[in-house]
């Protein structure tokens, strides 16, 4: 589904003369209306898809933030049926073009043909457009936030604000007044009028450009707005609007929401995901925000527990390093100490060289496999060898990545057998 234009608000409201000459809009005085028949005007094919052009037609095209229809048109010479996969407005003339899946061919001007509107796609796109609708009058008239874009996507809708910023009460009560006049069932007028009418019927945002008459959208006592769009006939119709996410965007405040059966189905979705994570947790859906921050503070403290229990190993393990470590024969009076261990990663033998380097003079070099294998090489400030350069030449041969300066130095290691050999390598320089 191709997503709205997030710029304006129902602009083919304004065109009435040109439709008259050019496709008529059948959707433009009912909304219900979603068989029709009519006569090709033009054909041009684009392999096994053709745009098409009709004397009429029932298809809503993309405008105004409300995606484009579909469905089928059946060719009454040729008895078959094809898809309709897309209806745009045709930029220069603002004729309607359908877009086909057909074989070459199938269509020429002229002929006669049926068209059947997607019946569950347009449901769906009235119940967003006219919620939509509602739920701008409802910010409006609570607290003045007029909308400066309306968006419908495949999975939610939503209007720009013209706010700074939007208060958790401020939604449920906006929420909870276009539920409302939802459970009302007020009637939902299309009515005509020109600019001076409509700026005296008090039309909540008027087009910048019109040129003659505007079509207007009446929700009954509660909202009267310029629109192209199709609209349910009255606010029972819309069935719910649900509001979600805020975001803060340029020109204000964004508003996600989802109204009719989307609405169903989205709380379906949260509700079965938030009762898969309260099993996860063994908990009931409203304890699982405490259960959840409860969970991540024990994961800190264990976190926390886990490194001090690692360090004292590692403290031990220096020491008993230290102890099996044999002085260098060059008399310079440093230990060398090789270590490679296999289930440790690289923070453990990180922890292990520093205490290594601290404890006595000595050049460590120890290596780990694990889901990273990695080596570490130090050696205590003073000592003569240069673990950087030495690194840098292992790094070389395993063609991994790395680095340090002349007393400690890092770099990982294709596999565990290769970190093993190469930590034997470099310690044979040593020796
Ligand atoms: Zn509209």
């Amino acid at each position: 589904m191709q997503t709205g234009d997030t710029g304006t608000l129902c602009p083919d409201a304004l065109d009435i003369p040109r439709i008259l000459m050019l496709t008529e809009r059948l959707y433009y005085n009912d909304s219900s209306l979603l068989e029709f028949d009519a006569t090709v005007t033009a054909v041009e094919e684009q392999g096994d898809q053709a745009l098409v052009s009709l004397d009429r037609s029932a298809f809503y095209p993309t405008s105004g933030g409300q995606d484009f229809d579909t469905g089928e048109i059946f060719g009454i010479a040729n008895g078959s049926r094809v898809r309709v996969i897309d209806v745009q407005e045709q930029e220069q003339t603002g004729d309607i073009v359908h877009r086909i899946e057909c074989p070459p061919g199938w269509l020429q001007a002229g002929v006669p043909v049926r068209g059947e509107v997607d019946a569950s796609r347009r449901r769906d796109h009235m119940q967003q457009h006219s919620g939509q609708h509602l739920l701008s009058a409802a910010f409006e008239k609570l607290y003045n936030f007029p909308t400066v874009s309306f968006h419908m996507g495949d999975d939610y809708c939503s209007i720009d604000l013209a706010t700074e910023k939007i208060s958790s009460t401020q939604l449920e009560s906006a929420e909870r007044l276009a539920n409302e006049v939802i459970a009302e069932n007020r009637p939902v007028e299309i009515r005509f009028a020109t600019l001076d009418e409509a700026r005296l019927m008090g039309v909540r945002k008027i087009p910048p450009a019109v040129r003659e008459k505007l079509r207007l959208i009446d929700i009954h006592d509660f909202d009267l707005n310029a629109c192209g769009g199709t609209h349910v006939r009255s606010t029972g119709q819309i069935g719910a609007i649900l509001l979600r996410k805020t975001e803060k965007v340029k020109q204000g405040v964004r508003v996600e929401f989802v109204c009719g059966l989307r609405a169903v189905s989205t709380a379906r979705r949260d509700f079965q995901t938030l009762s898969d994570a309260a099993a996860a947790f063994s908990t009931q859906l409203w304890e699982l925000p405490q259960q959840a921050r409860k969970s991540l503070e024990e994961i800190k403290t264990a976190q926390k527990a886990q490194h001090r229990l690692l360090e004292e190993v590692a403290e031990l393990q220096a020491a008993s390093l230290l102890r099996a470590a044999e002085q260098h024969p060059s008399g310079s009076g440093q230990k060398l100490v090789v270590q490679f261990f296999a289930e440790r990663d690289l923070n453990f033998i990180k922890m292990l060289a520093q205490k290594l380097i601290r404890l006595d003079s000595v050049v460590a070099l120890v290596g780990c496999g694990g889901a990273q294998p990695s080596l570490v090489f130090g050696q205590t400030p003073g000592l003569p060898n240069d673990m950087g350069a030495l690194m840098k030449e292992t790094l070389q041969k395993l063609g991994t990545r790395g680095g340090g300066n002349r007393d400690m130095a890092q770099g990982g290691a294709p596999d565990a057998d290769r970190a093993e050999h190469a930590l034997s390598e470099a310690a044979r320089t040593i020796g």
